[in-house]
């Protein structure tokens, strides 16, 4: 393990070797040893301690509490502040700082030991916090995110549905059966579209806060990409999907649904940001541990500015046009790739198609 960091800021030599030598003794790594706020400041900066050790009074134009505050602002390292006397407006002063604890000279190898520990550990709480505190406020982010993203991909569909129930309803007799046909088909589809725009949202916001279950099940995995294949293929006529395998059976044990989901937000991007049509490619490499598949289509491709963005929520690249979409596909499918320990990653170039490859384990390993 590494040893903890420290530097000592104390304008007292002797005291300072001492203390220097006590900390050796309980193992810790002394990084330096400065007599001055200024000269703290800048030995902080370039060692970036994991603790400091300020003495208050130090002589020079700034005192260990300014010194403090100063650091304070740009490294989040706790302080420890050392002290002889100090009265109360100073103590007032050093606590507005938060420091994680005081010592008092002379000290005894025992108080720095505790001191040094439960200052780290109080150190090490208020990062785990703060960490939460992020996590919390990107979650929060996404969900408001989310219902904008669900209100506006549900109200199209919707404002449909509403449409052509009317006409049904006002019109029904006079409209001819093949017209009442195609209207009953559009609201179809239209609960179709809104039925999977909520699958993804539920689908991200259980995957962000990491309850996304697994259920693993044994099964072919070629005849599955089949029947996959054979659906997609049916929704274009303008695409011409081949599937390319080195195994004819490939048994695996994955979980079925999420598996889909990877396959088929691949699939259906490859055929919609293809719109001139052109070959789409799925390949099948397998080993006896390993899964390697590829989707490939020769479409609008990725602009090199947005790759780094591509597996983020709701960031779409900018030459997507009036293609619709809500930015969700590549953020779950990553999320699913991940909870299969598997990895995803893209070659693309704009204007030339894409190509996805992930790789999974062919075993889930809980
Ligand atoms: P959506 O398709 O709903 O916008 P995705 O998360 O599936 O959301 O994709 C995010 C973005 O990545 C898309 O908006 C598009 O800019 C880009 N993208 C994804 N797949 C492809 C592809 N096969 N070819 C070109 N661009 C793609």
């Amino acid at each position: 393990m590494n040893k903890t960091k420290i530097l000592i800021v104390e304008d007292e030599l002797i005291t300072a070797e001492s203390l220097s030598m006590d900390l050796q003794k309980l193992d810790y790594q002394v990084v330096g040893i400065v007599s001055s706020g200024e000269k703290a400041i800048n030995k902080a900066l370039e060692t970036n301690p994991n603790l400091i050790l300020m003495d208050i009074m130090l002589r020079g134009e700034i005192d260990g509490i300014t010194a403090a505050e100063i650091i304070k602002k740009s490294l989040n390292i706790p302080i420890i502040y050392l002290t002889a006397y100090a009265d109360l407006k100073t103590l007032e002063r050093a606590k507005s700082t938060q420091p994680y604890g005081y010592l008092v000279k002379p000290y005894k190898l025992i108080d720095i030991s505790t001191t040094i520990t439960i200052a780290m550990a109080k150190y090490q709480e208020d990062v785990k916090i703060q960490e939460n505190l992020v996590e919390q406020t990107k979650l929060n982010n996404l969900k408001t995110h989310a219902l904008a993203t669900a209100s506006h991909d549900l109200r199209n569909p919707l404002t449909n549905i509403l449409g052509y129930t009317e006409l049904l309803r006002d019109y029904g007799e006079e409209i001819p059966e093949d017209k009442r046909k195609r209207y009953f088909d559009f609201i179809k589809s239209a609960v179709g579209e809104m039925n999977d725009s909520l699958e993804d949202l539920l689908l991200i916001s259980q995957a962000e806060e990491g309850k996304l279950d697994i259920h693993i099940e044994d099964f072919d995995l070629v005849k599955f990409l089949n029947y996959l294949i054979a659906e997609y293929s049916n929704l274009s006529e303008k695409h011409d999907l081949q599937y390319v395998s080195n195994k004819e059976k490939y048994f695996v044990c994955l979980d079925r649904k999420i598996l889909r989901h990877i396959i088929s937000n691949l699939l259906s991007n490859a055929i919609k940001y293809s719109p001139k049509g052109g070959d789409i490619k799925v390949k099948l490499e397998c080993n006896h541990d390993k899964i390697l598949l590829s989707v490939e289509d020769q479409g609008i491709g990725i602009p090199d500015d947005y790759k780094h963005k591509l597996f983020q929520v709701f960031e779409r690249a900018t030459n997507v046009g009036s293609i619709k979409g809500n930015g969700l596909g590549l953020s779950i499918v990553k999320k699913a790739v991940e909870l299969h320990h598997g990895k995803i990653y893209v070659e693309s170039q704009e204007g030339q198609g894409s190509k996805f490859t992930v790789t999974l384990p062919r075993y889930h390993n809980h």
